[in-house]
């Protein structure tokens, strides 16, 4: 296996091991928070290599921890790594990092589901759009249940090239859970394919880049954890407010195993269901037996496409909710 030292002139000097720091500082992992860590440091170089050449690259690390992925980032040659971690018991050995690669690491003690990394970088590491994405990266293995909100927001952000994509087409490189990797890269057809397939699709090139076994972390966690690349596109598959997308597709895979027209219908009032679905569909030219499953990203192109021309022909029909309607006639019935 090619060791990360081709990756870059600068090398840390010998430093504790993970094992090592966790034990100096105590760092425990907290089960409630979901932290297992990644002590082997050939597997965090793997990782770091498949995120792409970071040479001179701007990283943003979230949730370092004991800083296993931090330290193969920071082997890779990286002109400057910015870490956002929640839990104080890391920073001291965080700082540790930061002493033995002077000028290269900056930690900041937060949350990065409110950091704003779109002030922390260089304006002039900006591209445009349509450019090769910027030398900008976003890396992190961070618990279950942060990323996927995470990807969500993000995703909103790439749709409207703000936040991390301000800089233009930054590439993220993620862990999560491995079934919710299997669904963000599920092909038409496959059992995997759900709503977050088409989320991520629309807007990004998406690849499973790496399976994690369970063992790999300590401690072991009940489940694989699957490793994601994703490079925002220059063009978005659909091209269409990210929250009318969110919400045809969230609907059309509510009944997941029934033919698509069932979902979609519940995206117009119980009067106008029938009608309303006909031409949706028809005007869309999709076939309203295809399982949700089946549908394409240009098959929800086109849902999109004339959803949104209805929606501007009937100013409500955006707002409606179809539980709120159920929820009126029941209090009605009540
Ligand atoms: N990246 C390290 C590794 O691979 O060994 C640690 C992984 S552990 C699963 C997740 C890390 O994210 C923990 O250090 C945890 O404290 C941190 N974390 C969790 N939620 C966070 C948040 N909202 N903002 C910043 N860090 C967070």
């Amino acid at each position: 296996m090619a060791s990360s030292r081709t990756l870059g002139t600068f090398r840390l000097p010998p430093l504790p091991t993970i094992r090592e720091i966790i034990k100096l500082f105590r760092l425990q992992a907290v089960k409630q928070l979901s932290q297992n860590f990644l002590l082997d440091l050939r597997l965090t170089d793997k990782i770091i290599r498949k995120a792409g050449n970071l040479t001179n690259a701007y990283v943003y690390e979230v949730g370092p921890g004991p800083g296993g992925i931090t330290r193969s980032i920071l082997n890779a040659g990286v002109a400057e790594l910015l870490v956002v971690e929640k839990d104080s018991r890391f920073i001291p050995g965080l700082q540790m990092l930061s002493d033995a690669a002077p000028g290269k690491l900056r930690i900041v003690h937060g949350d990065v589901l409110t950091f704003k990394i779109e002030r922390a970088f260089p304006e002039s590491l900006k591209r445009q759009w349509e450019d090769d994405p910027p030398n900008v990266h976003i890396i992190g293995n961070l618990p279950f249940s942060v990323s996927t909100p995470l990807i969500i927001k993000w995703l909103e952000n790439v749709s409207q090239r703000n936040g991390p994509f301000t800089y233009g087409r930054t590439r993220m490189t993620l862990t999560f859970q491995k079934e919710v990797a299997e669904r963000l890269t599920a092909t038409t057809g496959s059992k995997q394919r759900s709503r977050l397939s088409i989320m991520a699709q629309y807007l990004c090139d998406v690849q499973h880049i790496l399976t994690i076994p369970g063992q790999a972390f300590v401690p072991k966690p009940e489940v694989d954890s699957g490793v994601v690349h994703f490079t925002p596109l220059p063009q978005p598959r659909i091209e269409q407010p990210f929250k009318l997308v969110e919400k045809v597709v969230q609907n059309a895979f509510q009944f997941r195993r029934k033919y698509c027209h069932r979902g979609l219908g519940m995206l117009f009032p119980e009067a106008q269901r029938l009608e309303s679905t006909g031409k949706l569909l028809e005007s869309a030219d999709v076939d309203p037996t295809l399982r949700p499953t089946q549908l394409t990203v240009s098959h929800f192109k086109s849902l999109c496409d004339v959803y949104r021309k209805m929606c501007d022909e009937d100013p409500h029909l955006f707002a409606y909710n179809f539980r709120e309607e159920l929820r009126q006639k029941s209090e009605k019935r009540g």
